[in-house]
């Protein structure tokens, strides 16, 4: 079966090689390329794949653009405005956002309870939409989304999230809860010297998460590490979402173990 990432610059992505391991542990045979396109070249490259491929990925600069194109969309992904995951079927191409899926599995997975929680969203970009809905979705008692600047935040986001507060990094100063999560991309490889906020914040949170998987302790991580909290790094998120693309594609569902076994694999070779 053959499997792709449709994208822009697509030079560093790990994709490959996690799908690789998900056909070693799992011994189905599949071949899973790049395929680097243009967004004027969106359109024939998804009309030749719905007879050529069985799934497809897609990230940026893609993922709305590439809506349109397809004949259903599921419903995380329709309210997330954003598709990261095809499948291509005789009755049509179906899009899928499994960043909803794989960040939920990566909080299940290490108990990091939502329901009836405070939690608070770092950055409004792209990660930062499926994390939201995902929050929301799990009915989280309150939910703030941090900004730089709360004017150019995209009011979509009260639609996925309906009651989120919208605050800036003075605000958020002064709030408590249970769990914060990193989406922006400070800290990053090779950034490491920095976090979007001080552990003074961080402090303030029984749990930290952060997208960012590399490094992984982040500074953001270190903070919440330093003033004994529980902290997590998303390469769990990269994992569980590439195997919530796996079991759309093959119609079938995978335990956390092999996730953890892709993961203990992608560390050494990181
Ligand atoms: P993005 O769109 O480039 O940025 C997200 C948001 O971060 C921006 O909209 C911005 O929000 C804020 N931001 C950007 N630069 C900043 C800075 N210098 N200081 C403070 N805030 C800043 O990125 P993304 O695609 O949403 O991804 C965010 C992070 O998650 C990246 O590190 C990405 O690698 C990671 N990620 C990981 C996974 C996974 O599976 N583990 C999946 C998706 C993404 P405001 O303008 O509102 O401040």
């Amino acid at each position: 079966m053959q499997y792709g990432l449709l994208g822009g610059k697509l030079g560093h992505s790990l994709s490959p090689k996690i799908h690789e391991l998900f056909f070693k542990y799992t011994g189905l045979t599949g071949n899973y390329v790049l395929l680097e396109t243009e967004l004027e070249a969106l359109p024939e490259r998804v009309k030749v794949m719905r007879s050529t491929y069985a799934g497809s990925n897609v990230t940026i600069p893609h993922k709305i653009a590439v809506i349109p194109l397809l004949d259903s969309i599921a419903p995380e992904a329709q309210a997330i405005g954003a598709v990261n995951t095809i499948k291509f079927t005789e009755a049509g191409a179906f899009g899928y956002n499994t960043d909803y899926f794989g960040f939920g599995r990566m909080l299940e997975y290490n108990d990091i309870a939502i329901t009836g929680k405070i939690a608070v969203v770092l950055g409004s970009g792209g990660a930062a939409r499926a994390v939201m809905k995902y929050l929301a979705d799990k009915e989280a008692e309150k939910i703030y989304l941090v900004t730089r600047d709360v004017s150019s935040v995209d009011k979509h986001f009260l639609e996925i999230a309906p009651g989120c507060q919208v605050i800036d990094y003075a605000e958020l100063e002064t709030v408590k809860g249970d769990v914060i999560i990193n989406c922006t991309p400070v800290g990053m490889y090779p950034k490491v010297e920095a976090s979007p906020v001080s552990a003074k914040v961080t402090a303030n949170f029984e749990a930290a998460v952060d997208l960012i998987y590399n490094p992984a302790e982040t500074m953001f991580l270190c903070q919440a590490k330093e003033a004994g909290k529980k902290y997590v790094n998303g390469l769990f998120m990269l994992v569980a979402q590439a195997v919530a693309a796996q079991e759309i594609w093959q119609g079938k569902q995978y335990d956390s173990d092999l996730i953890v076994k892709i993961m203990a694999d992608l560390e050494r070779n990181i």
